[in-house]
């Protein structure tokens, strides 16, 4: 309090002096020479965190399992951007991208999990198919751990990396997806704590990012399923009107620009946490009270 009170118009002074400097954060850089791959990211979510993250200087590697998309995207973005063809259900094509990214780059700074996709809604867990619930473990978990783990392999020695995993608000509550999906994301979750538990021994960071529903093609796949006939803007139109920020929906961009933070030395003490963007859907429910006559004593 001494030291508060005494010394209040140095530390305003460098408060101001610091914020100034770090403003200039906003500028291209905050990733430079940093070295990238991003599972998914021939479109969506991936897709945009990899132009957020050459727009900052790093070097992103996409890895996806469409060769055609992947490959036009990484022409889309430029140079610093390059292709691998990758299955995140096969371990062989998950440690032979990360050795691409470093045989290509010289190292591997970032690693992000971000492959995810959905499953089938039974009409009670009764009807849980089996077989679906695996495919999507499948992809949704083994996929992200195979990452984590040889992502470690090439980062460990170095003593530095930082690991991040997309996992969403449907692994934050229970009920906004079927069964299979949500059970993934809460597992994406725990496999985030548990691999920050062991990497923060050697300087690596473990993070997950838990978006809100956002339109992106795996999102609108299922919304056309939902509502047959009903046109694309309009499904778009539904997903964002069930967010609960007013005034403001929830993008592709607000994902990249989550994971920009999570990756950059301003996050430099962040790790084995969850950054949940979802505009505090999560954090209510909102409370439809029944009217009298609706209560049957
Ligand atoms: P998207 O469909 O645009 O992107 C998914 C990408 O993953 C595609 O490019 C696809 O080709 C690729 N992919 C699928 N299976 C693969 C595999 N086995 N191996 C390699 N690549 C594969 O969808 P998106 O919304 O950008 O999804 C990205 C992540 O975000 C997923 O983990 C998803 O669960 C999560 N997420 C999305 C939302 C949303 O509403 N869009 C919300 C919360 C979380």
């Amino acid at each position: 309090c001494i030291f508060m009170s005494r010394d209040l118009s140095i530390l305003k002074d460098f408060g101001v002096k610091y914020f100034s400097k770090r403003s200039l954060s906003n500028h291209p850089g905050r990733l430079e020479d940093k070295v990238a791959l991003i599972t998914g990211a021939a479109s969506g979510i991936g897709k945009a965190t990899a132009i957020e993250f050459i727009n900052n200087g790093a070097k992103v590697v996409i890895a996806d399992i469409q060769d055609k998309l992947g490959h036009e995207t990484a022409t889309e973005l430029g140079p610093n951007a390059s292709f691998i063809s990758c299955n995140v259900t096969k371990e062989s094509d998950v440690s032979e991208a990360i050795d691409y990214a470093v045989s290509r780059h010289g190292h591997l700074d970032i690693m992000y999990n971000n492959v995810g996709i959905s499953g089938h809604t039974p009409p009670s867990i009764v009807d849980l198919n089996l077989e679906d619930f695996d495919r999507v473990m499948n992809i949704n978990v083994r996929g992200v751990i195979a990452g984590i783990k040889h992502a470690s392999r090439v980062m460990i020695p170095r003593r530095s990396g930082c690991i991040l995993c997309t996992a969403s608000v449907t692994g934050v509550m229970g009920g906004l997806a079927p069964p299979a999906y949500s059970i993934s994301k809460f597992a994406v979750v725990g496999m985030v704590k548990s691999a920050a538990a062991e990497l923060c021994n050697y300087g690596i960071r473990v993070n997950c990012i838990s978006p809100f529903a956002i339109p992106t093609a795996f999102v609108m796949d299922e919304m056309v399923m939902m509502y047959p006939g009903v046109d694309a803007s309009k499904l778009a139109g539904i997903i964002h009107k069930s967010g609960a920020l007013e005034g403001t929906n929830c993008d592709v961009q607000d994902i990249a620009k989550a994971a920009l933070y999570l990756v950059s030395d301003e996050a430099k003490y962040v790790s084995g946490h969850n950054l949940v963007v979802d505009g505090g859907f999560t954090s209510f429910k909102n409370l439809t009270m029944p009217t009298p006559d609706q209560v049957v004593n």
